[in-house]
């Protein structure tokens, strides 16, 4: 990241091959063609991407959300989003190097520490403001974690309790914005919430719903879920935050995205990762 060298080739290169690739990624307009000549004119000075200029995509994440992102078996981040973002990496022809961070952090980061995020984050018209979202590429919603013999049951139930979640995370805004006089207890790692709610210490922890599914799969006697739509929460949607003074950065993330939706390459990354049981 941040070295501005041969820019222009790198970005006039992987056009290139995005648009030879033929997938959805490109337009039928002609002015897309894959020539020599229109890729250069696509890829003027200020179109450049600075962040992929040096070959090394470097993505931040949070690597306590599974199945999403988790530290695996060699001690380092994998999961579906650091699957994704390999996979649009290698499309753009870039390294790339992931960073496992505080996720409250994350959005603060992006431009300086890291080039992207990605981890499960939703958009929010907040996050809008700091940075430029890829198009979404994975629908999500908050679910509500409960002691197996609870009896909370809607959002009367949660008003005025002691509620977990994660710092700075949609669950958290929820939280403090939706629920009458519920405490919002943050936690940097989702799970250690989930353990304080196991030892009675909380009365509900509030998660997106595959990491929730992940840690109740693994405390099936102690804890129990209610999907937030009976709160009626609203949905969310996931997508990679990028800076947002890199638009050919955008483009290029989105194209790649793209190719790999029609491909088949997301949909096998949603089997391996997100529908089987492993995880
Ligand atoms: N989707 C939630 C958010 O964006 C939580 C993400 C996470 O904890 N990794 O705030």
């Amino acid at each position: 990241m941040k070295k501005k060298i041969t820019a222009l080739v790198l970005v006039a290169a992987m056009m290139a091959a995005l648009a030879g690739c033929g997938g959805t990624a490109a337009p039928a307009d002609a002015s897309f063609a894959a020539d020599a000549s229109s890729v250069e004119e696509a890829s003027s000075a200020e179109e450049a991407s600075e962040a992929l200029a040096d070959g090394v995509l470097t993505a931040g994440t949070n690597a306590a959300f599974p199945p999403f992102e988790y530290v695996g078996d060699d001690g380092k981040p994998e999961g579906f989003d650091i699957a994704l973002i390999r996979a649009i990496g290698e499309k753009l022809g870039v390294e790339v190097e992931v960073r496992d961070m505080e996720f409250d952090s994350l959005v603060t980061s992006i431009g300086s520490k890291i080039d992207v995020a990605i981890a499960g984050m939703t958009v929010t018209e907040e996050r809008k403001a700091m940075v430029t979202f890829s198009d979404p590429y994975y629908d999500a919603v908050q679910y509500v974690i409960l002691p197996a013999g609870s009896s909370i049951a809607s959002i009367e139930d949660l008003k005025g309790k002691n509620i977990g979640c994660q710092l700075g995370t949609t669950g958290n805004y929820l939280i403090e914005d939706s629920i009458e006089g519920a405490a919002a207890q943050t936690y940097n790692k989702a799970i250690d919430a989930v353990n304080d709610l196991i030892n009675g210490k909380l009365e509900a922890v509030i998660i997106d719903q595959n990491p929730a599914e992940v840690f109740v799969k693994n405390h099936p006697d102690e804890i129990r879920l209610i999907p937030g739509a009976d709160f009626g929460f609203e949905a969310e949607q996931y997508a990679i935050a990028m800076p947002k003074d890199d638009a050919a950065l955008a483009e290029a993330v989105n194209a790649a995205l793209a190719e790999l939706r029609s491909d088949g390459s997301y949909d096998a990354l949603v089997e391996q990762y997100i529908n089987s049981s492993e995880n």
